[in-house]
């Protein structure tokens, strides 16, 4: 007898018309928050080779600062306790909080609306189920642990920073020389990358490939973070008993590996409310993301445009109030350059 192997092979066919509609909808919101990243980087590259060579001025983007989580965390508890919104990481606390009020309302939706982590992990496993045909299922005993991986991670971090850091702490930390360059360390981290953390990135690469977001699933403390808040969503997957016929076409299709075919509410960390099983249910009105038990179901468009108007609300609030830009000024982040570049030279 053929022995079962402990990895399954999931294979996937998109079957209902609605699959491109609403997943190119998803698609485009995630290539206007990719298109934003890559100008937010592009012209924080522009404003550190400003720093260190002159020429013509350009202004720091603050959004680089939803790159600074951490920070961004003990900004959130900073805020809490002190009733101080830091003027060191601004609009990194802001963008903590759109997605925040994001997870809270839409389940785990940063990770397949708006994360391009998330947008590159999705095309990197449709990539390799082209190419292979087929993606990689861990088996549950493996899954299981791997997946409570993120969440040790983020407990990491959260304990440090909710148990052991108090106001004074905090401040010191989060107005201190370290985190006032927080953002240009990690550019330099990436643009001198050593061998190891190369290493390690394309290790997530190839096993992304293979399977199915593997980082976002498995290790992402930011995605462990939307996942806990998600839990609180009104918004869930919800499948009509009734009308369904049980032909396991969500199933198979979810991202997430979910079985919506045997559940009447979604409530899983994982299920990132991308849509893709209600888009491949071929019967109507059977599968949707409701709000509770509300008859109207909220469709990719409603979806798409609440997440954009979410972002451009706050976003814009903090423009207008003084939350967005930091109090650094530019003669002080050419002396910290100065003496960051001056103890690189010296190791
Ligand atoms: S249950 Fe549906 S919405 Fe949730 S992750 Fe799976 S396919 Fe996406
Ligand atoms: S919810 Fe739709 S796709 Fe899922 S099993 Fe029922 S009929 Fe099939």
């Amino acid at each position: 007898m053929k022995r079962k192997s402990v990895f399954q092979f999931r294979k996937f066919k998109p079957k209902a018309a609605g699959y491109n509609d609403s997943q190119r909808i998803r698609l485009g919101v995630q290539l206007f928050f990719l298109v934003t990243t890559l100008y937010t980087g592009w012209r924080f590259i522009r404003f550190v080779n400003y720093l260190q060579n002159g020429g013509a001025a350009v202004t720091r983007p603050p959004g680089v600062e939803a790159f600074l989580p951490i920070s961004s965390l003990m900004g959130l508890k900073y805020w809490v306790l002190s009733g101080d919104f830091n003027t060191i990481h601004p609009a990194g606390l802001v963008l903590f909080l759109v997605f925040v009020v994001i997870g809270l309302l839409l389940k785990r939706s940063f990770c397949s609306w708006i994360c391009p982590v998330g947008l590159l992990s999705e095309y990197l496993w449709k990539g390799g189920r082209r190419l292979f045909g087929k993606t990689l299922t861990l088996p549950r005993w493996l899954d299981y642990p791997l997946r409570s991986l993120k969440y040790i991670i983020l407990i990491f971090f959260a304990w440090g920073i909710f148990m052991n850091m108090n106001v004074e702490v905090l401040h010191n930390f989060i107005y201190g020389t370290y985190n006032r360059v927080a953002d240009i360390l990690m550019l330099f981290f990436f643009e001198h990358i050593s061998m190891f953390a190369l290493g390690v990135i394309l290790a997530l690469v190839l096993l992304s490939v293979v399977i199915k977001n593997f980082w976002c699933r498995y290790l992402c403390p930011y995605g462990a973070l939307m996942g806990f808040v998600s839990l609180f969503s009104p918004a869930k997957i919800t499948r009509n008993p009734d009308t369904c016929t049980d032909c396991g076409a969500c199933t198979e299709a979810c991202p997430a590996n979910i079985p919506v075919h045997s559940k009447i509410r979604v409530k899983s960390d994982e299920c990132t409310a991308c849509l893709t099983c209600t888009s491949v249910c071929p019967e109507p009105d059977t599968l949707a993301l409701r709000v509770y038990k509300r008859k109207k179901p909220l469709s990719a468009g409603m979806i798409a445009a609440f997440i954009i108007l979410i972002f451009l609300l706050f976003t814009g609030i903090a423009r207008i109030s003084g939350h967005w830009k930091n109090d650094i000024s530019t003669k002080e982040y050419k002396s910290r350059l100065q003496k960051i570049e001056q103890v690189d030279h010296l190791n």
